[in-house]
Parts: structure tokens; C-alpha cells; sequence
């Protein structure tokens, strides 16, 4: 398989270059130049393999030529080492639990892929490799922990400071290491325009192998579609089948990943698109005007992005046919208020606790019900965190149904090291260089 530019169609690299240069040099975004289908058998049948067998295939399946199968299939043993289950909590509603892994959010299927696909490429490489990320609060936990101790690997998080929760800020500044953790005065917006700027900086690229880690590079994208098979094989134990994704949307990785299982042949009957205001792409899917803006700051903090990078991604699957696009997926925004209320409402509906950005997803979904009530779905929204992460937004009354899991106990007793510094990238740069 071959990958693609975005912006230049015909600038085609393998798949090992476009996880190590995730930046092509024309500013576009990698995609696999075509989009090939599961067996029919194997969905047919999907109910009766595991999560693990599932995404084996479809690696198989998209990586063809680019990892030997048995590599492949050890490779991903090794990164898909925690569950993905559907949790039923009222009739047609589910939630799919994806905050099990070492980071607490879903960010890890994608961080600890990429990371083992890296260090399978590395193994006859010497130079030091650069990883450079911008976290909103996610990214940055699951890139720490996906690279923690991989051998000739120096992992760069820069986060916005302030605008992190504190376990999210302790989950990056902890780990010592091969990790280091660089608190920006700005936002998020900020950090990503300094990693974008770090690889058409000459010098740095000359000086440095610099690779990015953020949600657009294409080894985090794939292993995502894995959890959307996963939780339609789950329905199909359950004699279900009619699914409405609802996914809480930030940069919009997680939702292109799902359009591209709907488009490697998951039956899939709606996706809905659910945002903080921070809602360029609810607006686009009703007005056909996508017009990003600055982003603001919200509870659900991981979704605070005002121009969606993988975007552009979205618009290549449904190339031309914008209209197939917008009858797939329909777009709602909330404010924090409503977002709080949520929290509320599902806690003493469900004894369920939901972090701010798995009810945003709850609400599109109680929405798309109320405006769609002849059909009979299941409507499955996606839990992207644990809500422990986010304990100074939970509502009081539900916060004492909060367990916290082993991966936080003793978090708040390491010693956390990072780095202040402007949004400024000659600050950045010369950091980066430092030692050099
Ligand atoms: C990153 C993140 C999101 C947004 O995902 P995108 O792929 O950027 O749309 C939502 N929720 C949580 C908890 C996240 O960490």
C-alpha cells in the first residue's frame, strides 16, 4: 500500500515514510492511495473473533506489503493489549468504553500502534529520533507512555499551559526518561503551530530527525478504525446491528477513522459529530462553510480545536460527493452548561460516570433520537476518557460514583518536571537544539 498527499495527489510514499515524515513537504496529509474492503465473510462473521483478530485483519488488509504478517500480527498483540467493550446502559443506548489503556483515553490505541510501528522500522536505524507533540491533554499522556523506554527515541510534548487537567498534566511531566514536557504560555493552537513551523525549519530538520506524533499521522489513524469493527462485532453478539456512532470531536481523527471502517465496509447507519463549541465542522455540515476560527477553551478541554487538521481527510474519503458526507454524518455542538447537565443526567440515570467529552457524545445521540424516532438503532456513543481525568468538572453528587483505576494511584506522588516557555519559536527551536 501506498500512501498519498492530500495536496499533490501523485507524491506517493510507503507506508514507513509517511509515519516517519507525517508532514508531507506540500502541507498535505497522508492517506492509502486506495481504500480496500474487508472480506464480506470476514464481517459477516465478525461476532466470532476478537479485538485483537480484528485489527490484525484490517492492518492486513491496509498495510499490504508494508509489515510481514507475523510481525504484524505481534506487533499488535503488543500495542492492543487492553479492552474495548460496549457497556449497555439503556435500551438502544451504548457506550464504548475506550479509556482502558495505559493513558486512560482512547488516544492509546493510536499512540501505542505508532509508537511499535516506529521502533519496527527503527531497528537498523541509529540516529536518535525527534518526536515532537502538541497536546490539547490527551495526546500527550498516550504519545508519553506509548514511547516510555522505547529505545533511540526522545519524545518533545508541548501543552498549553494551564489548560490541562492535573492528572492529564501529571500523566506528561512524570516520566522522565526519553520524555520531556514543555508548558507553552498560549493555547493549543499555539503548540501545534510550533511543531507544525519545527519541520519546515531547515535547520532543525537538517540537524535533527524530527517526527510527530500528533493525531494526523497516519499510524494513529488506522489502529482507530479497530474499535469501531470491534464494537459492531459486540452489537452482532447481541443479535444487533443497526449502529449510530456518536463521536465527541476535537481534531477529528477518531470520526475520520470511523468514515474510513464505514468505507472499508462497516455497515454503519449515521455517524454524528459531536462538539464543544468549538464547532467549525457542525457549521460546515449546515451551511457548506467550513471557516475555522480560534479556538476556545471548554471542559472538554481535548476538543478545544478551532480548524480540525484532519479535516482534510474527510473531505478526500467523500471526494466529491459532499452530499453522501453530509447524509452520514450530522454535526451538534454544546455549550459547558449543558455539558455539566449531562454529566448530571447520565449519573442518576445510569450510575454511569461520563468525562465532559464522552456526554457531549451522549447528548448528539439523545438528539439524533429525539429527532429520528422511527428508527430503530443502536445508538453507541464513544467514551474517549476515563472521567477521573477530569475530576474539577464532574458534578458533586455523581463524582462519588468515581472509581479511580490503578493507572493514577501514585501519579500524584512522582515529581513532575517540565519547562515553561513562550509561544515563540526561536524559544522552541532553541530548545530543541540544546545539546545538539
Ligand atoms: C483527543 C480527544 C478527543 C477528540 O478526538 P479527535 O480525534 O481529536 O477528534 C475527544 N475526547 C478526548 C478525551 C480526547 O482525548
Amino acid at each position: 500500500m501506498k500512501f498519498y498527499s492530500t495536496n499533490s495527489p501523485s507524491l506517493k510514499v510507503d507506508f514507513k515514510e509517511a509515519v516517519f515524515n507525517s508532514f508531507p513537504l506540500d502541507k498535505g496529509l497522508y492517506m492509502p492511495e486506495d481504500i480496500p474492503k474487508l472480506e464480506e465473510l470476514f464481517i459477516q462473521n465478525i461476532e466470532k473473533y476478537s479485538l485483537q483478530e480484528i485489527a490484525f485483519e484490517i492492518a492486513r488488509t491496509l498495510l499490504t506489503g508494508s509489515i510481514p504478517d507475523t510481525d504484524l500480527r505481534l506487533l499488535i498483540e503488543d500495542a492492543i493489549n487492553f479492552p474495548a467493550p460496549i457497556v449497555k446502559l439503556g435500551d438502544n443506548t451504548y457506550v464504548l468504553e475506550l479509556f482502558h489503556g495505559p493513558s486512560l483515553a482512547f488516544k492509546d490505541f493510536g499512540a501505542r500502534f505508532m509508537s511499535r510501528v516506529m521502533s519496527y522500522y527503527l531497528r537498523q536505524d541509529e540516529k536518535l529520533l525527534d518526536i515532537l507533540v502538541a497536546t490539547s491533554g490527551d495526546t500527550g499522556g498516550a504519545v508519553a507512555l506509548g514511547f516510555l523506554g522505547v529505545p533511540g527515541t526522545r519524545v518533545t510534548i508541548l501543552y498549553p499551559e494551564g489548560k490541562v487537567s492535573e492528572i492529564q498534566e501529571l500523566q506528561l511531566t512524570t516520566n522522565d526518561q526519553n520524555i520531556r514536557a514543555l508548558a507553552v504560555k498560549g493555547t493549543f493552537d499555539d503548540c501545534q503551530a510550533l511543531v507544525k513551523q519545527a519541520f519546515t525549519d531547515p535547520e532543525l530538520s537538517n540537524t535533527l530527525r524530527l517526527t510527530s506524533a500528533n493525531s494526523i499521522n497516519i499510524a494513529r489513524l488506522i489502529p482507530q478504525t479497530f474499535y469501531y469493527f470491534n464494537a459492531f462485532a459486540q452489537l452482532k453478539r447481541e443479535g444487533r446491528s443497526d449502529v449510530v456512532f456518536s463521536v465527541p470531536s476535537g481534531n477529528f481523527g477518531n470520526i475520520a477513522a470511523g468514515l474510513l471502517a464505514w468505507k472499508m465496509g462497516l455497515p454503519v447507519k449515521q455517524f454524528l459529530a459531536a462538539t464543544n463549541v468549538n464547532d467549525t465542522v457542525p457549521v460546515f455540515l449546515k451551511t457548506g462553510e467550513f471557516k475555522p476560527k480560534a479556538s476556545v477553551q471548554t471542559y472538554s478541554n481535548a476538543m478545544d480545536v478551532g480548524d480540525p487538521s484532519n479535516w482534510i481527510r474527510i473531505m478526500e474519503l467523500f471526494k466529491g460527493d459532499i452530499n453522501l458526507l453530509k447524509q452520514l454524518v450530522t454535526g451538534y455542538s454544546y455549550t459547558d452548561a449543558q455539558t455539566v447537565d449531562a454529566m448530571d443526567i447520565i449519573g442518576k440515570r445510569y450510575g454511569y460516570v461520563a468525562c465532559p467529552h464522552t456526554a457531549i457524545a451522549w447528548m448528539a445521540l439523545e438528539d439524533w433520537f429525539k429527532q429520528n424516532p422511527d428508527d430503530v438503532v443502536e445508538g453507541v456513543f464513544l467514551s474517549t476518557a476515563h472521567p477521573c481525568k477530569f475530576p474539577e468538572v464532574i458534578p458533586q453528587e455523581v463524582s462519588s460514583l468515581l472509581t479511580i483505576p490503578e493507572q493514577v494511584t501514585g501519579l500524584k506522588s512522582k515529581q513532575a518536571v517540565y519547562d515553561t516557555i513562550e509561544p515563540d519559536f526561536e524559544t522552541f527551536k532553541s530548545f530543541l537544539l540544546a545539546g545538539n
